[in-house]
């Protein structure tokens, strides 16, 4: 898979995209990704990518051109025309479904906003999709593009060591993870849960999957709409309820 960062700040999306897990999945050649500078495309002698927006109001917006002419050359580059994802407050908020969906595609193109936003007729005229992080504002698009690239790039085979490493994770399955514990033993007085040193092996997962709903049911209810249930979970969950009356 391909992912392209359309930006005026390629390098801070360069420094978390090289290192840890993301920064090994592109040295190995399991994901490309590759930072635009829009202001590299501005027509403008001084270099300018924004401008202040017609009918007034508080600060500066981007301006189209530089962002047209940013995707043409990412589309040419990339050889084909990615998905273009613009990172903003209206959009769609983001979900581990979303994320699954889009690690299908070989091809995304991701604009990050700066300013008070990018003018609606390149958004009208080039974007896809728009995604949101949460309902807040924050002062630029890399943030979340970065979020957005990462969450996609962990799924894309290879980059993590096993299928495992995400699909027992809180919203694969619309479950929260169980809690886990490491070495030592005993800290500050405080034991691990007897069953996960007991080599048990149904046992152990019997309490991982009780844990997980129990966890569900108590901080994200909602979720437990979606998720995949047994005979026994539902069960198990009764007799939740029953307790909690
Ligand atoms: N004036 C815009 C509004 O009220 O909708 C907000 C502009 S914000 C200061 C600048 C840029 O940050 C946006 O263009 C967007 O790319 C990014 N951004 C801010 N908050 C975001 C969020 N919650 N999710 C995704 N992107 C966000």
């Amino acid at each position: 898979m391909r992912i392209d960062i359309l930006t005026l700040f390629p390098e801070m999306c360069e420094n978390v995209l090289s290192v840890s897990v993301i920064g090994k999945a592109r040295e190995r050649g399991f994901v490309e990704m590759n930072c635009f500078q829009i202001r590299d495309y501005t027509l403008d002698r001084q270099k300018r990518v924004d401008d202040t927006p017609y009918g007034g109001g508080a600060g500066m917006l981007m301006q189209a051109q530089p962002i047209y002419d940013c995707f043409a050359d990412v589309c040419e580059k990339a050889g084909t025309r990615p998905h273009l994802i613009y990172m903003s407050p209206q959009g769609k908020t983001l979900t581990q479904e979303r994320i699954k969906e889009l690690s299908q595609l070989n091809n995304i193109a991701i604009l990050c906003g700066r300013y008070e936003g990018v003018d609606q007729r390149v958004l009208d005229e080039i974007v896809d999709e728009e995604i949101s992080l949460g309902d807040y504002v924050i002062t630029g698009g890399e943030l979340p593009a970065l979020i957005l690239a990462d969450g996609i790039a962990r799924m894309l085979p290879g980059v993590l060591s096993s299928e495992e490493g995400y699909t027992g994770e809180s919203y694969y399955n619309s479950l929260l993870e169980y809690p886990q514990y490491t070495k030592p033993a005993v800290w500050r007085g405080i034991e691990v849960p007897a069953v996960l040193s007991s080599g048990h092996h149904a046992n152990i997962k019997k309490w991982q999957r009780e844990r997980s709903l129990e966890r569900t049911l108590e901080r994200r209810p909602d979720l437990l709409e979606k998720a995949d249930l047994d005979k026994n979970d539902k069960k198990f969950l009764e007799s939740l309820k029953r307790c909690e009356n």
